[in-house]
């Protein structure tokens, strides 16, 4: 395992984009050479205060840039010329576009969003699931917020040593972001999508292939997270203290109770904010404990999941496996203990 700095460039500053690129400036084994905003708009203003390196898709955008007061290190093309490798955090979609125009030509490894198709990587990726896959890949992408929260979920529940029969969920999904203000519904629920399975399954065997699994989508009027209703049908009966000990134990997920006053995702975020967390996010699972009932062979729990964070720590450790600069469960610790995580074991307090 190497000791060198690795360089990352992220394409795409947004939603996603911002948190990695934060999350990057934190690790000792890497640098964040730049990032590439499209518009000089206040999330480039904040970058350039933060003194990231700017950089934009094109020449002809430097100017409205330089309008701006705001200085452009070059174009896409100058940022890679500098990395080692690329996070892509553009919107669905433009991963593709990008790799085909920019990164396959250049030769430089990159990571996509879970926006994109499964087929745009060598490897789906979870840390908890399968990182050594992602050894000194060139192409890996992060699946989606939902997805990322039900294999973290199915891992920890694997760790038991229990056959898992079948896994049903069904999700309330945020209807936008809190920054999508044209994004809906604002007085309706909406089935998302009406056929079923949703893609949330699919995606999930995209990482997971040989678990047998429905997913169910509802779109709700809300921006904090979504809230999963998950039923898991193992082989046998297992009890729900071992059920318990399992996701104390296993890293990124974070069980809340009740008698703490945590009964909805709402109150989560409420803790994040006064708990100081930068941007309220929650990038561990949020499983209510008193909802964790097994009735026969099958468990089921509420688990919250914070869409515009949980993925940031996957990218992290998707970064070391490509460039082989760690083995898994080092990466993980040093990922959670730098992003202040709490640890396995540990409770929220
Ligand atoms: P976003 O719209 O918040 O951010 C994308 C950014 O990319 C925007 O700032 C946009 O201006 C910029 N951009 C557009 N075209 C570009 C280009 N050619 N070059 C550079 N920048 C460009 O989107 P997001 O929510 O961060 O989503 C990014 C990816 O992450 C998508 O694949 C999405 O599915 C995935 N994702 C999103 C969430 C979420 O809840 N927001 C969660 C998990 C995964």
């Amino acid at each position: 395992m190497g000791e060198k700095m690795i360089r990352v460039g992220v394409v795409g500053y947004g939603t996603i984009g911002k948190r990695v690129a934060d999350a990057i400036r934190k690790q000792d084994d890497m640098v964040l050479t730049g990032i590439v905003k499209t518009k000089p708009d206040y999330g480039a203003l904040i970058a350039d205060l933060k003194g990231i390196d700017i950089y934009t898709i094109g020449e002809d955008r430097i100017k409205n840039f330089e309008n701006s007061g705001i200085t452009v290190k070059g174009t896409v093309d100058d940022l890679i010329s500098r990395c080692d490798l690329i996070v892509d955090a553009t919107p669905k979609g433009i991963g593709l576009r990008n790799k085909i125009s920019t990164y396959e030509p250049r030769g430089v490894r990159a990571i996509f969003q879970g926006g994109e198709k499964a087929e745009i990587a060598d490897v789906s990726f979870v840390s908890l699931a399968n990182f050594e896959e992602a050894l000194g890949k060139k192409y890996v992408r992060v699946v989606s917020c939902n997805t990322t929260g039900i294999v973290r979920l199915i891992v920890a529940l694997t760790r038991l040593g229990q056959g898992i029969k079948r896994v049903r969920v069904f999700i309330a999904r945020r209807g936008a972001d809190p920054k999508e203000y044209s994004r809906g519904p604002i007085n309706d629920v909406v089935p998302d999508p009406i056929t079923v399975p949703s893609h949330h399954a699919l995606d999930v065997r995209s990482v997971l292939p040989h678990i047998d699994i429905v997913s169910m989508a509802i779109a709700v009027p809300v921006t904090l997270a979504h809230l999963h209703m998950v039923d898991i049908e193992f082989e046998e009966r297992v009890s729900k203290s071992r059920i318990v000990d399992a996701l104390y134990s296993t890293p990124r997920i974070m069980v809340v109770e009740s008698v703490k006053g945590f009964t909805t995702p709402g109150q989560v975020v409420e803790w994040a904010r006064d708990m100081g967390r930068h941007r309220y996010d929650i990038p561990e699972n949020i499983i209510f404990r008193e909802s964790i009932s097994i009735i026969d062979n099958e468990l089921y729990l509420f688990m919250a999941i914070h869409q515009e964070s949980i993925v940031v720590p996957e990218n992290i450790d998707a970064i070391r496996a490509m460039e082989k600069a760690a083995s898994k469960w080092d990466s993980i610790r040093k990922t959670d203990k730098t992003l202040n995580l709490v640890m396995e074991g540990k409770r929220y307090e």
